[in-house]
């Protein structure tokens, strides 16, 4: 592999996602330039993806480039973001033209899905490692952040939890996880839209990367409140419901991670407004419990009965795997 070959992957990733008149100038110079609108402020992201650390190194390379710009968007959407302007850096073991294809198809239709454009990028020859830095904008004022969480609000998620979660410890234990379950590990959707109805209504948001014990419990020591949570009420989709039901661990829904949902907090009296305002919404909502003055977060499990998650959360792969970081 030469160095020019590297060169070549810009074709890979030319117009790649929306065309968008606010991106002035793109891939090609010495710095993109952006014009953000008048009065937004504007929200900036960075997450490195590492082969062998967050992904299988044989990953399939479409659903790698999907997921690469995925978990970005996911935090954007968790800021009540609009997401309109991307960079990527690829370090590659090889310029493999197959790969590229693959990569490409993944990221930049989801790009396009979102409205989204490539305004820059980097490639370099190394160990697989994908990193993309996302910048959305949200009128000022009004970005959801973890804080602002107060007692009596309460506690909701968007679409189901832990199918990713089982997904990768089915991969982990040599078993072909169901499609339903394997699509939500490999291709997560970001709650995007979810985010920007949630401006002026959530008072905090987080999305669930690690799982919803460890996020949840950085949006609770960020607006300095606790939890009380009905294990009754986490959304769960009908294969993770069969497992459970078949004697599953409630762990992996609370711990898997991966899950790429949304978890907010509103008041009481907006109850209403959430609705009419989320209701109409593909994923879906869930209330979970409510916000408490007193620290610490409480589960209350399937049976009525306090429950007492297990410490250190849902291991999947021990300490070296996927799934691990
Ligand atoms: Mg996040």
């Amino acid at each position: 592999v030469c160095l020019s070959e590297f060169d070549l992957i810009r074709r890979w990733f030319r117009d790649c996602g929306a065309r968008r008149d606010d991106l002035l100038l793109g891939v090609g110079d010495d710095a993109a330039l952006l014009l953000p609108p008048p009065g937004m402020e504007l929200a900036t992201t960075l997450d490195t993806l590492v082969s062998g650390v967050h992904f299988f190194p044989d990953a399939d390379p479409e659903a790698l480039g999907h997921k690469t710009l995925a978990v970005n968007l996911s935090d954007l959407a968790a800021m009540g973001a609009t997401p309109a302007w991307v960079t990527l850096a690829l370090t590659l073991p090889a310029a493999d033209p197959a790969w590229l294809t693959g990569f490409a198809r993944g990221f930049c239709g989801l790009a396009r899905a979102h409205g989204v454009a490539l305004a820059g990028g980097d490639t370099t020859r190394g160990p697989l490692s994908l990193t993309v830095a996302a910048n959305g904008w949200v009128p000022a004022g009004q970005a959801l952040r973890r804080a602002g969480a107060a007692p009596g609000d309460g506690i909701y998620v968007t679409g189901t939890l832990g199918d990713a979660g089982l997904a990768l410890a089915e991969l982990g234990a040599g078993r072909m996880p169901d499609p339903a379950l394997r699509r939500r590990l490999e291709r997560p959707d970001p709650r995007v839209a979810a985010g920007l109805a949630l401006r002026g209504l959530a008072s905090a948001a987080i999305d669930l990367s690690d799982g919803l014990l460890a996020d949840l419990g950085h949006l609770l020591a960020a607006s300095a409140v606790g939890a009380r949570l009905e294990l009754a009420c986490l959304p769960r989709s009908p294969v993770l419901a069969a497992w459970l039901a078949a004697g599953g661990d409630w762990n992996l829904p609370l711990n898997g991670g991966d899950d790429y949902e949304l978890c907010f907090t509103v008041p009481r009296s907006r109850a209403g407004a959430l609705t009419a305002r989320l209701g109409g919404l593909d994923c879906g909502i869930a209330a979970i419990g409510s916000v408490t003055a007193e620290p610490g977060l409480k589960l209350l499990g399937p049976d009525g009965r306090p429950f007492v998650p297990r410490a250190g959360g849902w291991d999947h792969f021990g300490e070296s795997g996927p799934g691990a970081a």
